[in-house]
């Protein structure tokens, strides 16, 4: 599996296993599966509500605990010093893990960016003691992270975004890629094109897309995380299906050429499908509350 050498030096997998509405009651099975198919790295998060059998998945594979790369997200309603540093007590309890690889912000709270500030100094803490190996942020646009690089230390080693060939962030990226924070996509083979039940054509079934799988023999889904590997991004497609997760990590075998990597740039749309970064509010999500390990 190729890796990703992070802006502190921590190596991580190119390619996980995401398992945001992954129920708590397949979690278990889904993760087992993915590192009997060879996944080392998987990102949950504590508003997903499955870190505890993320965690059992692990400790059943046998696998070295070293050799599973475990990131997290602290949700919103944690944001604050003292409660940053203690959703890392709840999710380590649930994980059941001393140390997690990757941990951090889920959205950044443009309205209350002081609190956002003070979680990611939370987060600045644990790197400092050792409890987590890396920290960075999701969500966040150009202007948080200008604001955040202004008043931090240490530059985040990740940006989990939105990014599918329907809605890139090519600013964000951007940015990041200036600063050394690497981008990680989260839907990266389209999941909120299709999933959200709105009336929205799929990435997977666009014409330019299929066009491609079929050239290269690969399915839709492979050339997506194909063309963000090969743009240097982390993917981490989520699937509760076996036969999936093995056709998802089946992408090191072949490349996508310049003008095929022109051509699914070309499909943004400019429709983000996930929350405007302005609407995340803690009056808007701030309820969803995390229970105690
Ligand atoms: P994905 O792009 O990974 O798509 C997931 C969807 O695609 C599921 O419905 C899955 O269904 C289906 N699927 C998986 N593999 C295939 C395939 N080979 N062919 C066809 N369909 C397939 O979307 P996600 O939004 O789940 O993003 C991935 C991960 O990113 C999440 O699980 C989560 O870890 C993270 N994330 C982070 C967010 C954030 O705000 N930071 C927001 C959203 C996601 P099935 O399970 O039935 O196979």
């Amino acid at each position: 599996m190729q890796s990703y050498t992070l802006n502190n030096g921590v190596q991580m997998p190119a390619l996980g296993l995401g398992v945001f509405q992954t129920p708590p009651d397949e979690t278990r099975a889904a993760v087992m599966a993915a590192l009997d198919l060879g996944y080392r790295h998987i990102d949950t998060a504590a508003v997903y509500g499955n870190e505890r059998e993320v965690g059992q998945a692990i400790r059943e594979s046998g696998l070295p605990r070293e050799e599973v790369f475990v990131e997290t997200k602290t949700w919103i309603s944690d944001y604050g010093y003292d409660e940053t540093l203690h959703s890392f007590d709840k999710s380590a309890a649930k994980l059941g893990v001393d140390r997690i690889d990757l941990l951090i912000l889920h959205q950044a709270l443009p309205s209350d960016f002081d609190k956002t500030l003070a979680a990611y100094r939370a987060l600045e803490r644990l790197l400092a003691d050792g409890k987590v190996r890396a920290i960075g942020v999701s969500n966040f646009m150009a202007d948080h992270l200008t604001a955040l690089l202004d008043a931090t230390s240490v530059v985040p080693a990740v940006n989990q975004l939105e990014i599918h060939p329907y809605f890139q962030q090519r600013a964000v990226l951007d940015f990041d890629d200036r600063h050394g924070i690497l981008n990680q996509a989260w839907s990266p083979i389209g999941g909120i094109t299709f999933y959200t039940g709105e009336e929205r054509q799929s990435v997977l079934a666009d014409p330019a897309v299929t066009a491609i799988a079929g050239a290269h023999g690969k399915s839709p889904a492979q050339v997506l995380l194909r063309w963000g590997i090969q743009q240097g991004r982390s993917v981490i497609p989520k699937s509760t299906k076996p036969h999936r997760m093995a056709e998802n990590i089946d992408v090191f075998d072949f490349t996508l050429d310049a003008d095929e990597l022109k051509t699914l740039d070309a499909l943004e749309s400019g429709h983000r499908g996930g929350p405007e970064p302005a609407d995340v509010t803690l009056a808007a999500y701030g309820h969803i509350l995390i229970p105690e390990a």
